[in-house]
């Protein structure tokens, strides 16, 4: 523990954000350079209690406390060499995790909690700062290869652990660019792609070979895949988009969600867009679905220059703190949460069923028709959503974005060719993390559903060890188990 006394002493604090008005001019990320003094303090604020529920709360079972004495004690090569145990990409959810662990850090009991994941960025970004981060080959090749079949955060940290078994790896991606969702999806504002390619600069250091414009049961059969390498690992992604097949859904001006920040994401990688521009630039955008995918068309909209933001949810308000009664600590808290996108200016309302898009004479979008509902029990005892009368109206909307989930595995293709399981989610059925098909293994939200970031990395380590175990009978990678063991340095 760094300083006995540094969670009464110190409040917690984040660093000032860019202002909301500059920061919409570009896409760069919304926080300044890390400030050394101010992480350390902040460090100080945990109390390394005995038995860290963070640790737990965290998918990758991160040493937190551990990583956050070394922080206050300015060893900023051993705090690397914790968090990297556990942890492939920290720079990655040092930027975007929503921090399940800062949920039940024991100080979010009666005060607010240590700033973990702020920490954590501030770890990684000192250790590429000082060259603690660095390409690791093998020493040794057992000569197997291995084809990992999705180029997201789980692709990404399942080759990274084959990779480090001494195994061959080639990651066969269907896009132009590696990166998954970090790539094509995560606005830059949220994770600049300057991030993503340091570190496959260094896994191609490391032996990693990377296909892109590849894509498995498409262009490369899966078949050629079974007989070309020992073992595959699918991180395809749930990608298969939810859609909202009401009156009005061809109408010119509805899109989905991903096809609106796929497109924004090339574009400032300095692509151009040949076809179908989807832009909000002057226009009322209506975005509909408000979860994390909607926060970023939301985000998006005002640094294209919206005429006007708003965005419409099916369920109730939520609360602003959590009903202790039924949503004690440590759980995840189930309260309002206004994201940097939020802050930047929208209009949001909920409780909201959308009931029809209207148009012009020339197939243009010009509204959505919606109602108010509320959560009731009906005449028969059932209970759902009832309709407010008096309560319909039309929201005036020029581009209307669709970001209300995703369905699953992607079917047909490599799914089909491979003859996989689907399980009642519509997700790649696994044991342990193996498919039904012996030597093929599934991670990500392929597997476990749309998910998150943390979820993808520990899931592709534990495909990993699943994978290596297989093909060599024993397996030294890390896994979960072995994060809550303390590391002595
Ligand atoms: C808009 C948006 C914002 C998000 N923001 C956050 C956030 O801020 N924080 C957070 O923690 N999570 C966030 N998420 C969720 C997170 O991005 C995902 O949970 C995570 O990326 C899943 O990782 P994955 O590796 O399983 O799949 P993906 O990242 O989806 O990657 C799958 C890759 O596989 C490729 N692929 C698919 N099929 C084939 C094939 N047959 N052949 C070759 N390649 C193939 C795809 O092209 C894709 O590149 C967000 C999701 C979205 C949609
Ligand atoms: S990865 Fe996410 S949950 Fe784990 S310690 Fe970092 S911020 Fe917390």
């Amino acid at each position: 523990m760094g300083q006995t006394d540094g969670f009464i002493k110190f409040n917690r604090a984040m660093p000032n954000t860019r202002d909301t008005k500059e920061r919409i001019q570009d896409y760069k990320e919304i926080y300044p350079p890390v400030e050394v003094h101010h992480v350390q303090q902040q460090s100080a604020r945990c109390m390394d209690c005995g038995v860290p529920f963070c640790h737990n709360g965290c998918p990758l079972g991160n040493n937190i406390p551990d990583f956050n004495d070394a922080v206050y004690a300015g060893r900023w090569e051993e705090a690397i060499k914790i968090l990297s145990t556990t942890n492939n990409f920290p720079e990655f959810t040092g930027r975007i995790c929503p921090a399940p662990c800062e949920a039940s850090c024991v100080l979010s009991i009666n005060n607010k909690p240590v700033t973990i994941e702020y920490i954590e960025k501030s770890i990684a970004e000192t250790a590429f700062e000082k060259g603690y981060i660095k390409a690791q080959p093998p020493k040794v090749r057992t000569g197997k290869r291995v084809a990992v079949v999705g180029s997201g955060p789980s692709g990404l940290a399942a080759a990274v652990q084959l990779n480090k078994a001494g195994h061959w790896v080639t990651v066969f991606e269907r896009s132009d660019r590696i990166g998954g969702l970090l790539r094509y999806g995560i606005p830059d504002f949220k994770l600049e792609k300057k991030i993503v390619d340091r570190r496959l600069k260094i896994m191609e250091q490391e032996g990693i070979i990377f296909r892109t414009n590849s894509h498995v049961g498409v262009n490369v059969s899966a078949r050629f895949l079974e007989d070309e390498f020992d073992a595959v690992v699918i991180c395809g992604g749930a990608s298969a988009p939810r859609d909202l097949p009401i009156p009005g859904r061809n109408l010119e001006g509805v899109h989905l969600a991903m096809n609106f920040l796929t497109q924004q994401n090339k574009r400032v990688a300095g692509d151009r867009i040949f076809s179908g521009d989807i832009i909000a630039q002057g226009k009322n955008v209506l975005v509909i679905g408000g979860g994390d995918t909607g926060s970023d068309c939301v985000g998006t909209s005002n640094r294209q220059g919206a005429k006007s933001v708003t965005q419409i949810e099916l369920l109730a308000k939520p609360p602003l703190s959590r009903n202790p009664e039924t949503n004690p600590w440590p759980l995840w808290p189930m309260v309002l949460n206004t994201s940097s996108s939020h802050e930047e200016g929208a209009d949001r309302r909920w409780a909201i069923l959308t009931k029809e898009f209207t148009g012009d004479s020339k197939n243009r979008l010009t509204g959505l028709k919606v109602v108010d509902i509320k959560w009731s029990m009906f005449e028969n005892g059932k209970t759902g959503f009832k309709e407010i009368p008096g309560t319909e109206r039309i929201l005036p909307c020029e581009l209307a974005l669709l970001a209300i989930g995703f369905t699953g595995a992607e079917r047909g293709g490599l799914v089909e060719e491979l003859s996989l399981d689907i399980d009642e989610r519509g997700n790649i059925k696994t044991t342990n993390y193996q498919t039904n098909r012996e030597g093929i293994f599934a991670a990500g939200d392929i597997r476990r559903g749309q998910s998150l970031v943390v979820w993808a990395i520990s899931e592709g380590r534990e495909a990993a060890k699943a994978a290596d175990e297989w093909l060599m009978g024993e397996s030294r990678l890390e896994s979960k188990d072995a994060s809550l063991v303390k590391v002595a340095y």
